[in-house]
């Protein structure tokens, strides 16, 4: 892409010079020889799915993590009730899982029983947002007998949690959360598995190649080298990134090993395939001394049935108002009124918050009076990254591996990741997964542009 439009530029450039230069009668009609496309050997996918979490309004990214200047202890702070009128819970507000499913669902559980200590017989609770979280903490305390409101933004409930079925697709797409990890696994399998919601092992296999399509073995120097840098990091006053932490380190040596890729190379391709993908964010915007304390996302298994199952069923019998956007939160020693985007409003003794960090951040909520300065401060150090999610699929498999998990070191394609549902379903189906800047790169290309850019990233994965 880089080297294209640099292409393009400099023919413009000299066109401008040449003209500058010759006598203005006759001028000649300037033509630019366009660049050729070079041809995408890998088919046109049948269809194709992708999410653009960093501009969703109701969102602000995909999930929460610790850049400079937040420690986790900032989740505790944001979790912290208001005058025991406000409550708070959502993936942000988890010390123990940030960022996942499990961890919104426990921030809800714990949100609700903040409330029922202080709630009386006869309350009426809100709970702002219909994701994980929220349907959580209504489904706790409708079943303690308290009367609950959902007001949900979107047309649909499940926040993060967004499965479309389409019956062109040979199972529900889940362009949120997708994945349960070991801990996740434990957690939630058995009540996926009660609602009828199909989770499959991926098997660990990886197929790891360079662009030009050699398989190498997967290495460690990229997950070694950022390990050292962070413990040689920790001792200083203050925190730097991982970014600054690498630096204070020899750089790692340039030159090609098997398949041609260098260390240098392997570095790269953890931060890229491992960090950006873990935290939706690059090494120059993580906290070295706190982003790695927010734990593993290891992907142990898929969800193909239906992941959004799990909040409609929480939610089931509960009334919930979807198509409401919250605008202003006002409390005093009477309640809380809530103003709707609408210009209505709704009278309420308590309420949970439950939308996204970015949404906080955003300020598109106004809180009043406004929210304690710690609240404010911890909203604005915790960062909201992004992932985004490609699905294609094929009329055919095109490649050569039965690998799950595929992966491309050195080189600059734009998506470098994928899990190839293939194994697991037989369907030749592939997930692509981009975050941090590259996700916000392919978030602004049309559906055309992206259908060829995961075109010519699968390129290496092409039978030979
Ligand atoms: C691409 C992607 C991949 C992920 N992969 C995984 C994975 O594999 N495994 C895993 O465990 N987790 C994963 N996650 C994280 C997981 O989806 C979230 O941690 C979890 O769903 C968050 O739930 P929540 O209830 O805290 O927030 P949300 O689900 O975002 O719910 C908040 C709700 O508030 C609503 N809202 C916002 N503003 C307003 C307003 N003004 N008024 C009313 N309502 C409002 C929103 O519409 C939303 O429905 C992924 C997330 C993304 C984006």
């Amino acid at each position: 892409m880089h080297r294209r439009s640099f292409l393009i530029g400099a023919s413009g450039l000299t066109l401008v010079a040449v003209s500058a230069c010759t006598s203005p009668q006759p001028t000649p009609t300037p033509t630019v020889t366009p660049t050729p496309t070079p041809e995408l050997a890998v088919p046109r996918p049948a269809r194709m799915a992708r999410s653009s979490w960093g501009a969703d309004p109701y969102a602000g990214g995909a999930f929460s993590y610790l850049g400079i200047g937040s420690t986790p202890d900032q989740r505790n702070t944001l979790a912290t009730s208001v005058a025991d009128r406000l409550f708070f819970a959502g993936e942000a507000t988890s010390i123990a899982l940030p960022g996942t499913v499990v961890g919104a669902q426990q921030t809800g559980v714990r949100a609700a029983i903040e409330v029922a200590v202080v709630a009386t017989p006869g309350e009426r609770i809100a709970v702002i947002g219909a994701g994980v979280a929220g349907a959580t903490a209504a489904r706790h305390l409708t079943d303690a007998g308290s009367t609950v409101t959902v007001l949900e933004a979107r047309t649909r409930t499940g926040g993060r949690i967004d499965t479309t079925t389409d019956s062109d697709w040979p199972m529900p797409v889940e362009l949120g959360a997708g994945f349960l990890d070991s801990v996740s696994a434990a957690a939630t399998e058995a009540t996926l598995t009660a609602l009828g919601v199909i989770t499959v092992a991926l098997a660990p296999e990886t197929s790891t190649r360079t662009p030009d399509g050699l398989e190498v073995t997967p290495s460690t120097i990229g997950a070694e080298t950022v390990k050292a840098a962070i413990a040689a990091a920790l001792p200083l006053p203050g925190d730097i990134t991982i970014a600054t932490a690498l630096l204070g380190f020899p750089a790692p040596d340039p030159t090609p090993g098997e398949g041609g890729v260098s260390p240098a190379d392997w570095v790269n391709e953890y931060l890229r395939n491992d960090l950006q993908l873990r935290f939706g964010a690059g090494a120059d915007e993580l906290s070295a001394k706190y982003a790695l304390t927010d734990g593993t996302r290891t992907v142990d298994r898929i969800v193909l049935g239906g992941f959004a199952k799990l909040v409609s069923e929480a939610l089931d019998g509960i009334d919930v108002w979807t198509s409401n956007v919250v605008s202003r939160i006002a409390h005093d020693e009477n309640g809380v009124n809530l103003r709707f985007a609408t210009g209505e409003s709704l009278q309420v003794d308590r309420v949970i918050v439950t939308v996204p960090l970015g949404v906080l951040k955003a300020r598109s909520i106004l809180f009043e009076p406004q929210l304690p300065l710690t609240h404010i401060v911890a909203t604005t150090t915790l960062e909201m990254g992004t992932v985004d999610k490609i699905w294609v699929e094929f009329d055919e498999p095109f490649w050569s591996t039965d690998a799950v998990r595929w992966s491309v070191a050195g080189g600059d394609l734009d998506i470098t990741e994928w899990v190839n549902l293939q194994p697991a379903t037989g369907s030749p189906v592939l997930i692509g997964l981009v975050g941090g800047e590259r996700a916000a790169a392919i978030a602004e290309l049309d559906d055309d542009q992206v259908v060829d850019r995961a075109r010519r990233s699968l390129e290496p994965f092409l039978t030979a």
